[in-house]
């Protein structure tokens, strides 16, 4: 059995971030595992570029010197915005090497408890044991298919991070189901790639985020408006921004708030993009049913689609029991509540020592934690609550 005082499941943003807070921070033995950026290079649309600007793309480290200005400089590759999504991999790796260069690639294949401390089973089959675990594993497990489609096979209705490359779809009939991101890059890219291609949307309307001009030609005004990570509506961008201050809300504000400012909408530099798309508003799917080789969708209309595919732009639901490393007895020992950890101020679940960040942070911290801008604020508060325990361990012996 081999030993570490940290392990930290998952090399993207959140684990990543948070391996380069803690090493600095003084001898602790850390071990991340995963293969780094995987989740951005497997789940996501090749020529994808990101919605979230250059301000709330950065990972974070404690001289803020490995930012994407810091990429540039050392690597000479240009940053643009929007930025696209093979860069940003790129300059995950380039973090990545520069502040855990020993990142173990294999997974994690389970994790339990080990007397004060936690036992993990690593891919291959050797054992580790650490006094503490930092889960940073993302939201592919708990990718969401809509109830009609869950007896449809997937050669026929898959999931938006199902795919990484979107031209296996050219010449085929596609329709694409969400109003978010995802479904109209997605639609935009499948059309680019030839793909015949109509988005169906639940939603009486498309909301563009046309506030994106703004940044450019008001900027004073923005910045009052908005704060650099750009997630939320203006003003409650602020308070987005703020996770300590998020947290403290009455739960009904937290709840309803956290839901507004991650409402689907598009990048207004999609817009141009979608337009030789059709977009269908207003229209929920009741049922897909296989048909000839092909799906048929019926909406609620009574008008019907045959279509090749169907792809599932339908988002991610946190539940921490769909990562398939948890085991059992461990899992029913962490304190939930719809699916998420109740999380401490250290990020901590209520198993002392194991601590969860990115989307599953979002109901003890908010929306911040869904996307890359949380890193920054999690991976500091994390080692601060986690260094000053370890003080406090080391005090007590
Ligand atoms: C299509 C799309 C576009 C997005 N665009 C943006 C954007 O522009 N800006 C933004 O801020 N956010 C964006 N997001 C959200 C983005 O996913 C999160 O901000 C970000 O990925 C969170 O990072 P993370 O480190 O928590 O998790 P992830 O990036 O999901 O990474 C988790 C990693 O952990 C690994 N892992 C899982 N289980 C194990 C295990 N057992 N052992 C080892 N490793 C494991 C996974 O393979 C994965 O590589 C987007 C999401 C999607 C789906």
């Amino acid at each position: 059995m081999i030993t570490c005082d940290v392990a930290i499941v998952g090399a993207d943003p959140y684990g990543l971030s948070t391996a380069a807070h803690l090493k600095a921070a003084n001898g602790l033995d850390i071990r991340v595992f995963g293969e780094p950026m995987g989740f951005w290079e497997k789940h996501m649309p090749k020529w994808m570029l990101l919605r979230s600007p250059l301000a709330g793309s950065h990972l974070s480290d404690p001289e803020r010197s490995l930012t994407l200005e810091g990429y540039q400089a050392n690597t000479g590759n240009a940053i643009t915005s929007p930025l696209p999504l093979s860069r940003f991999i790129d300059y995950g790796r380039w973090f990545q090497s520069q502040v855990a260069p020993d990142t173990d690639h294999r997974k994690t294949e389970c994790i339990d408890r080990n007397g004060t401390g936690f036992r993990l089973l690593v891919e291959g089959g050797e054992i580790w044991k650490a006094r503490r675990v930092i889960i940073a594993a993302g939201i592919e497990p708990f990718a969401w298919r809509p109830e009609e489609f869950k007896h449809v096979p997937e050669e026929l209705a898959s999931h938006s991070c199902d795919h990484c490359d979107l031209t296996r779809f050219r010449d085929k009939k596609v329709a694409v189901i969400g109003a978010g991101q995802s479904a109209l890059e997605s639609a935009a890219l499948l059309h680019e790639a030839g793909a015949d291609v109509e988005v169906l949307v639940r939603a009486p309307f498309v909301r563009w985020l046309w506030r994106q001009k703004w940044f450019h030609t008001f900027k004073p005004v923005a910045r009052m408006l908005y704060a650099p990570p750009d997630v939320g509506q203006a003003g409650l961008s602020h308070l987005v921004a703020r996770p300590n201050l998020f947290r403290r809300l009455p739960r009904s504000v937290q709840d309803r708030w956290g839901k507004r400012a991650i409402r689907p909408a598009g990048a207004a530099w999609l817009h141009p993009r979608c337009e030789p798309i059709r977009i269908t508003t207003g229209r929920a799917i009741t049922s897909a049913v296989p048909h000839g080789g092909r799906l048929s969708l019926t909406l609620n209309d009574g008008t019907v689609r045959y279509v090749d595919h169907a792809l599932l732009a339908t988002g991610y639901r946190v539940d921490i029991a769909r990562y398939p490393f948890l085991a059992s007895p461990l899992l029913n020992t962490i304190q939930r509540v719809n699916g998420y950890p109740k999380l401490n101020d250290r990020f901590e679940s209520s198993v002392p020592g194991l601590h969860f960040l990115g989307a599953p942070a979002a109901w003890s911290f908010g929306p911040l934690m869904r996307f890359v801008a949380g890193a920054d604020f999690a991976s500091r508060t994390l080692t601060r609550g986690v260094l000053g325990k370890t003080k406090s361990n080391t005090h007590h012996k």
